[in-house]
């Protein structure tokens, strides 16, 4: 990636969604563009920041890059608040007095936005100023066309989903799906409660306007997605691949910097227990499955104790991500102490952390096979480390990806909507020993068509420099 002269009139403001999955995904891209000499204002909530700030010196982290600053908005609904449509209405309020100020005193003059695809409400403010306005989707292209379809789907009477007796049906108004694409594989805001939610409106109406939007970006590659990425291109023509944006990152750092090993930026939300790792490094080659539902996901305790039963039965070895207060009861309340039984059956072949350095994890030669709740970082993740999956998608995007990683992509199975011990059990043994061979052949070619994407002259690679010339024309 070349630095250019004439970057110092290049200004962009890039707005994410105040969610981690979402800031974290916009901060790599925010540094890409730094590197490149780009100036940046990464525009944060104040909650967000804050939670970036507890275990890193996130400030610290950019002061290398000279035009790289953050702002805060003041927010008065963090996104564990839950209601997503809430959080966006308290967004839009409260961060447009703080674009309109930075618009007047930024110095060289913002020229550019790059938002979240999710945060429509700046494209008025942008078209109002005209100032060129790109959208940033944190998900996978397959998620976001299935979003994109849904007035299609609604019109042809395939959603709402009448009962649990249809979810077995095909869908046919997303086209390139039409023959794998169940009802129950639909992002689940599509679902019989999430539709009355005014979440599914605001995500569908949202997805609608990316049109309005001069230029699409989406972390995920060509060779993963490419025949959805051709239906997208029809309505968003300009739609720049610029993922696995962590292995990316990472590569160009390498490049820039010239140092070979090099630790991801963390950028977490709970302090990293590196202990796993050390005992990763005394077990043999390929022999653990990592479990991790992600940032998010919570489990009843009967959903731990069906996924406990399983993988103690299936006699591997597990490295399993239990986070701080996301097991809870019947009743909802939270669940700190686990059943002694638990705790025993761990001894012998599991090992529990609350949070894992997880792009390490899964680069560990111990590591055979990811028990994943199918976020699309996650999915990526594993993807470029070339691990098989298990998919049990929690909600959201999830249920799409989990789709397509068993029955497009043939990287693992999915276990939607169940959570029973002998299915885990027969999973794990499936995906680790019966059925590995097919698993990991497929796992190793797509790890070595991620790895070449981002390798210059890939895809990704050459969408970045794409994109930032781009950005540079905008500016002049
Ligand atoms: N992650 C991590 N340590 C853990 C569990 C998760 O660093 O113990 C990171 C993981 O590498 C990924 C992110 O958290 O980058 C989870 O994002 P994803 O999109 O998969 O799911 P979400 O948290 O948004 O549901």
């Amino acid at each position: 990636m070349e630095k250019s002269s004439n970057n110092s009139s290049s200004h962009v403001l890039i707005f994410p969604f105040p969610a981690q999955g979402h800031v974290n995904s916009m901060l790599k891209l925010a540094e890409l563009l730094s590197l490149s000499g780009l100036t940046i204002t990464f525009l944060n909530t104040q909650h967000s920041q804050e939670c970036l700030a507890r275990f890193t010196d996130i400030k610290a982290r950019f002061l290398k890059y000279p035009g790289f600053r953050f702002v805060t908005v003041p927010d008065s609904l963090p996104i564990d608040s839950g209601n997503v449509a809430k959080v966006l209405d308290a967004l839009k309020l409260e961060s447009k007095p703080v674009i309109e100020k930075l618009l007047i005193e930024s110095n060289p003059r913002i020229n550019c936005f790059i938002v979240d695809g999710i945060l429509g409400f700046v494209t008025d403010l942008a078209s109002e100023l005209a100032i060129p306005i790109i959208y940033f989707r944190t998900i996978s292209a397959c998620a976001f066309w299935s979003y994109f379809c849904i007035p299609d789907m609604i019109e042809a009477g395939e959603l709402p989903i009448k009962g649990e007796e249809e979810m077995d049906r095909l869908i046919t108004k997303v086209p390139g799906m039409e023959t794998f694409l169940r009802k129950r594989d639909l992002p689940s805001f599509c679902r019989a409660n999430g539709m009355t939610e005014p979440t599914f409106y605001m995500i569908m109406n949202e997805t609608q306007q990316t049109t309005r939007a001069q230029a699409l970006i989406m972390n995920t590659f060509e060779d993963l997605e490419s025949p959805i990425l051709s239906q997208i291109r029809n309505h968003c023509p300009k739609t720049y691949t610029i993922g696995p944006l962590h292995e990316l990152l990472k590569s160009i750092k390498i490049r820039s910097t010239n140092k070979q090993e090099l630790h991801q930026s963390s950028n977490s939300l709970w302090e990293v227990d590196r202990t796993c790792i050390a005992w990763l490094d005394n077990q043999p080659s390929q022999s653990v499955i990592y479990v991790s539902f992600g940032s998010f996901a919570n489990l009843t305790l009967d959903q731990l104790i069906e996924f406990w039963h399983g993988l103690i039965n299936s006699n591997r070895r597990f490295l399993w991500v239990i986070r701080p207060s996301s097991v809870t009861d019947k009743e909802g309340i939270v669940v700190e102490k686990f059943p002694e039984e638990l705790q025993e059956g761990c001894k012998e072949n599991g090992y529990i952390v609350k949070w894992a350095p997880q792009e390490e994890v899964l680069a560990h030669k111990a590591i055979g096979g990811f028990l994943t709740h199918s976020g699309w970082n996650s999915t990526l993740e594993s993807i470029v480390a070339g691990v098989p999956m298990i998919c049990w998608p929690y909600f959201a995007d999830q249920q799409t990806n989990s789709r397509f990683v068993s029955e497009v992509w043939k990287l693992g199975l999915d276990m939607k909507d169940v959570c029973n011990r002998k299915v885990v059990e027969k999973m794990v043994n499936d995906l680790m020993v019966n059925k590995r061979e097919e698993f990991v052949r497929s796992a190793a070619r797509m790890a070595e068509l991620a790895r070449k994407s981002i390798s210059e002259g890939g895809s990704s690679f050459c969408n970045l420099n794409r994109l930032i010339e781009d950005i540079r024309l905008m500016s002049v």
